[in-house]
């Protein structure tokens, strides 16, 4: 399916490095751990960092009942971003220099999930979207900690992306000038496990998120 462009989401320069593809949206988002929400609070726009999940075409992001941009987002217009640095690029010319990434751009109405239901499978969505397998290994929230707990959710129906890849792109006449250029590639990767306390091996979600080896079976697998 087609991400739709409208007069919101329609890139102006580098267009090339939009993605039409839909599919294209849900890989960033699903590879990424930390999104950032721009709303306007009191007159001022304000733009925070949180964690968040998918599913399907909702966006869930959560914190706490008295997060104060959650207050004022709430059936207002809002505005996520996630974005994945992959390289820096080098190039000849100063003015040429730029990053490899990846990024996508959400607009929408926000809406404070108020259902208990809805609000329970949002914070499943959120636990296992930074860790797979990790809401059925944890300890599930209780009435008090839900009600100190918002949620958050957006539809991602009006939504871009844009991904640039490859190396410096430098103009013909700076070529042969004598400056190193090329690409230095970054990754986001997770160090080896520090536990709090002894005796609990690591277990299998874990293992599989430091490792990238998960696959949807780690939940499967871990719940029965
Ligand atoms: C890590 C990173 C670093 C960057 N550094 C710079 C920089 O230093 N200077 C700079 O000018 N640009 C930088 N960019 C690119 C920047 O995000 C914009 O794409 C760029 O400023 C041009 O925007 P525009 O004029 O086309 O968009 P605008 O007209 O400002 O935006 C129109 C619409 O295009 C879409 N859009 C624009 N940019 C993106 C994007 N990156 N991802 C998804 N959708 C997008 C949005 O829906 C937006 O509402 C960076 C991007 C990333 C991801």
């Amino acid at each position: 399916m087609q991400l739709s462009s409208t007069s919101r989401t329609t890139l102006r320069r580098h267009s090339e490095r939009g993605q039409a593809d839909r599919a294209e949206l849900y890989a960033v988002l699903d590879a990424g751990l930390v999104c950032h929400l721009g709303v306007v609070k009191d007159g001022v726009p304000v733009v925070l960092p949180t964690a968040y999940g998918r599913d399907g075409d909702t966006l869930y992001l959560h914190g706490s009942s008295a997060n104060g941009a959650f207050a004022a987002a709430a059936g207002q217009p809002a505005c996520v971003t996630v974005t994945h640095l992959d390289g820096l690029v080098c190039a000849r010319s100063v003015f040429s220099h730029s990053v490899n990434y990846r990024s996508a751009v959400v607009f929408g109405t926000a809406t404070i999930t108020t259902d208990d239901a809805e609000r329970m499978h949002a914070l499943e969505i959120v636990t296992n979207h930074l860790i797979p397998g990790r809401w059925a290994a944890a300890r599930k929230p209780t009435k008090k900690e839900m009600a100190a707990t918002a949620v958050l959710s957006l539809s991602l129906e009006e939504a871009s992306v844009k991904i640039r890849t490859g190396g410096p792109a430098d103009d013909e006449e700076d070529l042969g000038l004598d400056v190193w250029a090329g690409v230095l590639p970054m990754a986001v990767t997770f160090g080896e496990p520090e536990p709090d306390g002894e005796g609990i091996p690591i277990p299998r979600h874990i293992r599989e998120r430091v490792s990238g080896g998960w696959t949807g079976a780690t939940i499967r697998s871990e719940k029965s």
